[in-house]
């Protein structure tokens, strides 16, 4: 089948190169010219484990091109997908302006039918007004289809290729057949296409995220409560997470949730209940839990060293979770700005995330070249992301380094009895 993906980001470029993956023939657009000239190099400008490879071969192997003209890349294919930026407005809401302004550009350059998808996460109507600027712009005829994307940063391409479920909205038969066969190759393992109509499955991409954010936010109460009374939070998750009507995961505590997408959903989901006049106040706690959350580990220290003028913090994790150069929304950032805030000396280290980081902190914080040199003379570590390579380092080498050996540990990485047998005095989340 004949492709165009429009939006090169961690959603369209991670959809164009799997459905060429699948041996389809994919134009990737952009409008972002230095992104088009980097991706027909071979080169991959966000962090997102395999993409490079696999943007590569596929290019190599001639399914997978790139361009900067939306016009041609339509008229060559027959299914036009739609993965811009939905940012957060600023009421809150989903701002649709690159979606729309997408759909006009497709209908001024079509030839003939054509399956419009949408694959940006968008309130419950967009496909209606997407299909309201087809119909004002061109007398060709056309499907609109939601489908929402429900991949995760960091493991995106697992999650395109296996999906637990792939979300259809489509109200004629022709773009369900289309759709049906597209997706045809990433449910073979038995994954369910759920074909729906388009505002359901608008919905579902918002109530799924407003969901495990809910779930993020209430396990950070939990474990908020479990240092009050002295539990463990740890074993309150083993004993709830058991239970198979919860679930074993999205239960893990630590210093809020960020990226791209938790926020500015939540938000928008609030947002376009609230035009209906309904009040989701689920998701008003959600939000509020999450923003306390995040400077968490600031209060910790407080209560430690008292004030905390002229002390030096290292931060380990700047991502807003492992295995990505994302930070948007990331809880490192709304913590260092209250440490800068508070007089603090900022040493950061993050395996992916520097030079992301560097745009936003510019020279007011410093950047390590490893976790070891981000300690050195540090009053205290705080752990914000969860990258792999931070499980097991060598704590007797920390201490050393450190000025005093003291970790406030936003995710909950190390035993406590561990810390203190290894000469740390170790703060975590939810764990006395
Ligand atoms: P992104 O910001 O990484 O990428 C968007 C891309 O669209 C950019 O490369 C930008 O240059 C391009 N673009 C913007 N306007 C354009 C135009 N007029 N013509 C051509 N290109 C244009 O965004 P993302 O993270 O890939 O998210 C895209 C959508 O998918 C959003 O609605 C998001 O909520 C949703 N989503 C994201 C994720 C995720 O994990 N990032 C997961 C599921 C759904």
């Amino acid at each position: 089948m004949r492709i165009a993906v429009v939006g090169t980001g961690y959603v369209g470029l991670v959809a164009g190169a799997c459905f060429a993956e699948s041996g389809n023939d994919v134009v990737c657009v952009d409008n972002n010219q230095a992104k088009v000239r980097l991706l027909r190099r071979g080169k991959v400008p966000i962090y997102e484990p395999g993409l490079e490879e696999l943007v590569r071969r596929n290019r190599a192997e001639g399914r997978l091109t790139f361009t900067t003209t939306l016009a041609k890349a339509v008229r060559d294919s027959a299914v036009v997908f739609i993965a811009v930026g939905t940012p957060q407005g600023e009421d809150g809401s989903a701002d649709l302006k690159h979606v729309l302004e997408v759909a006009r550009e497709i209908a001024r350059a079509m030839n003939g039918y054509k399956v419009i998808v949408d694959k940006s996460t968008v309130p419950v109507g967009t496909s209606e007004k997407i299909r309201a600027v087809l119909r004002r712009e061109t007398t060709h005829p056309f499907s609109v289809v939601s489908n929402p994307e429900f991949l995760k940063q960091g493991a995106a391409i697992d999650d395109f290729m296996k999906p637990d479920r792939v979300v259809v909205g489509a109200e004629d038969p022709r773009a369900q057949a289309l759709m049906l066969e597209l997706y045809e190759p990433f449910t073979r393992t038995g994954s369910p296409i759920m074909v729906m109509d388009c505002a359901s499955a608008e919905l579902a991409k918002y109530a799924a995220n407003a969901m495990l954010a809910t779930r993020i936010s209430f396990m950070n109460e939990v474990a908020n409560v479990c240092e009050l009374v002295g539990a463990d939070v740890d074993q309150v998750r083993r004993a709830i997470g058991a239970d198979k009507r919860i679930g074993t995961s999205f239960l893990f505590p630590g210093v809020g949730y960020g990226g791209s997408c938790f926020p500015k959903d939540v938000q928008a989901m609030r947002r376009f209940a609230a035009d209906k006049e309904y009040d989701f106040r689920i998701l008003d706690a959600v939000e509020q839990v999450n923003k306390l959350q995040k400077i968490k580990l600031v209060g910790m220290m407080r209560k430690h060293f008292g004030s905390l003028k002229g002390k030096t913090v290292a931060v380990w994790g700047l991502a807003f979770k492992p295995r990505t150069d994302d930070m948007r929304e990331a809880p490192s950032i709304p913590l260092i700005e209250a440490l800068l805030s508070a007089g603090v000396s900022v040493q950061a280290f993050d395996p992916e995330a520097v030079r992301i980081a560097k745009g936003i902190f510019g020279s007011r914080i410093t950047y390590a070249a490893n976790g070891y040199d981000a300690v050195k003379g540090a009053d205290a570590l705080a752990i914000v992301t969860e990258w792999n390579e931070f499980r097991r380092p060598d704590l007797g080498r920390i201490r050393s380094l450190m000025r005093s050996p003291v970790v406030f540990d936003g995710r909950n990485l190390f035993a406590p009895a561990h810390m203190k047998q290894n000469g740390f005095t170790y703060y975590s989340i939810g764990r006395s």
